[in-house]
């Protein structure tokens, strides 16, 4: 089978309350910066508060949504005086951990998110990256509590608007299910030891071991679905309680997916799909009931570190 390889992972972000809410990722930064750093490391670590402002008042954001700011249009787009917090944030944090797709970005960024939806954990990748998928391999042997699982948003890197874009490598950590300003014990400790095991693969893969290559799995996003609206735009219906929680089971043609106000039964009618982030509280204002995906395989090389 194939192998790749790539250089060692020398710098790496672990950033955390780029939602200002999502509570897990808050407090696994804030322990990471009251620790010191492990001098025995291959690799420095570089833990951020992503954004304070939002984390202050506990909402999701201040002026518009951090994690929709790192598109290259938004990150080149000129610094005014009435320009939104959260835009202004994403190119500081570009400058700090970036640039997008330059020489001098971190190696790594993991970001870490919670949802309201039941998706266990999901890593959340832009594009095929076969190292980051390694760590999804590797964070799959070692956590058996709940799902692990990867979505991939087949995104291209100029479009690419979340903050994991502007490393080399990156990936979103999504943790739930979770309410919004709420900490979970549960929740925090399965995000904590995906970190940790991110960072326990790194060590390893700087050290020179070869990672085997083989089958991994991935939930390719199709399309998001919205509510049924009447012609006011008010939502008409909720998720159905038969679709509720169902995160990542298949959804067939004649499958329920929201019950009206008035009782009726809206049945889904088209392929068959995997849903998921299925009523996640933050998306009502970007008009997402939950969004569907097709199941994919990948054959993975195995990888190495570059010897040079
Ligand atoms: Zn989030």
């Amino acid at each position: 089978m194939e192998h790749a390889s790539f250089p060692p992972l020398s710098r790496v972000a672990i950033c955390g309350g780029t939602h200002g809410n999502e509570m897990t990722g808050v407090y696994i930064v804030r322990e990471m910066q009251k620790k010191k750093e492990n001098a025995a490391r291959s690799f420095s670590i570089i833990p951020v508060l992503t954004n304070p402002r939002a984390v202050d008042v506990c909402r999701r954001y201040a002026d518009m949504d951090l994690n929709r700011c790192f598109t290259d249009a938004l990150l080149s787009s000129p610094v005014t005086n009435s320009m939104p917090y959260e835009l202004r944030r994403a190119q500081e944090l570009n400058t700090q951990l970036g640039p997008k797709g330059g020489k001098e970005a971190v190696d790594l960024l993991v970001d870490l998110h919670n949802t309201t939806a039941n998706m266990g954990l999901c890593l959340i990748f832009y594009s095929l990256d076969w190292l980051t998928l390694h760590i999804l391999k590797y964070i799959q042997n070692k956590i058996s509590s709940v799902p692990v699982r990867a979505i991939q948003l087949d995104i291209p890197l100029s479009d690419a608007y979340s903050l994991e874009a502007v490393g080399k490598h990156g990936f979103a950590i999504e943790v739930g299910p979770q309410p919004h300003g709420v900490l979970r014990a549960d929740i925090f400790n399965v995000a904590k030891k995906a970190v940790d095991l991110t960072l326990e693969f790194i060590q390893e893969f700087n050290a020179g071991r070869r990672f085997e290559g083989g089958e991994v799995e991935a939930y390719t996003f199709v399309k998001s679905i919205d509510y049924p609206r009447d012609s006011s735009g008010e939502i008409t219906a909720a998720i159905h309680p038969e679709l509720q929680d169902k995160d990542f089971q298949l959804l067939r043609s004649g499958d329920p997916l929201f019950l009206s106000f008035s009782g009726e039964t809206v049945k889904h009618d088209g392929e068959d799909l995997y849903p998921f982030f299925i009523n996640e509280c933050a998306y009502y204002e970007k008009k997402v009931a939950f969004q569907l995906a097709l199941k994919t395989t990948f054959l993975l090389p195995s990888v190495s570190v570059e010897k040079n």
